[in-house]
């Protein structure tokens, strides 16, 4: 019987034999190879989604602490950044900031230097710089202080670009009878032979020797892998 591992590759290589628009090598149905990871989640088939109400109080001013992560404390070197920056009224609650004024704290990354004391530093709004840092890493490999953190601001969500399956659009769009890889890899892998087995009798060969699995796997010069 064939384990999920060998039966993960066996589809990877049917595909890339059969599936239309072909694409080529069976890496490239893999979502841990570059070419066919969803560049969006790097594979992962989910991405982390910042949770607004853990990272501003809107009630507050900056000065009173709006900036909810520790990163950005009163008095942090974040903090000071964005009052040294001269964009924002520091005493203003947060709800009554302009358009611009809620873009530039939020997502303004220009690589605008900032002086704080003797030293510049690049200024990022805030959830560019929380998405660039700590929303970057994986959370399995924080400590666990960071950790917590982590999971005050993000929660992790399907990915939107390849709705889980980790795959670019070229390989979920290379299809075997109307199947792309992912739905096929989804389904019990008790399954797939029927599935198999059906697109079996459209074709006649011997079983590829390779894995003695019964399945018969066509290439344009012949029936094996
Ligand atoms: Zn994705």
């Amino acid at each position: 019987m064939a384990t999920v591992t060998d039966a993960a590759q066996m589809l990877r290589v049917l595909f890339s034999r059969l599936a239309e628009p072909r694409l080529g090598a069976p890496s490239l149905y893999s979502y841990n190879d570059p070419r066919g990871m969803c560049a969006e989640c790097e594979g992962i088939g989910q991405v982390a989604a910042m949770d607004m109400a853990a990272v501003i109080d809107e009630s507050k001013s900056l000065n009173r602490g709006a900036l909810l992560p520790k990163d950005f404390a009163v008095d942090s070197w974040w903090w000071e950044i964005y009052k040294n920056s001269g964009l924002f009224d520091m005493d203003k609650p947060i709800v009554k900031f302009s358009e611009e004024e809620r873009e530039n704290l939020f997502h303004l990354d220009d690589a605008r230097k900032i002086k704080v004391g003797k030293i510049g530093l690049t200024y990022e709004g805030v959830v560019a710089k929380l998405k660039k840092g700590l929303g970057s890493k994986d959370p399995e490999s924080l400590q666990p202080h960071v950790r917590l953190e982590y999971e005050k601001i993000f929660t992790r969500q399907t990915c939107p670009a390849c709705h889980g399956a980790g795959l670019n659009a070229a390989a979920l769009a290379s299809k075997v009878m109307g199947h792309n890889i992912a739905e096929l890899s989804a389904m019990q892998v008790s399954d797939w032979p029927s599935w198999c087995a059906a697109w079996m009798r459209r074709r006649s060969g011997p079983c590829c020797r390779r894995w003695r699995c019964g399945w018969k796997i066509w290439s344009p010069s012949g029936w094996a892998i």
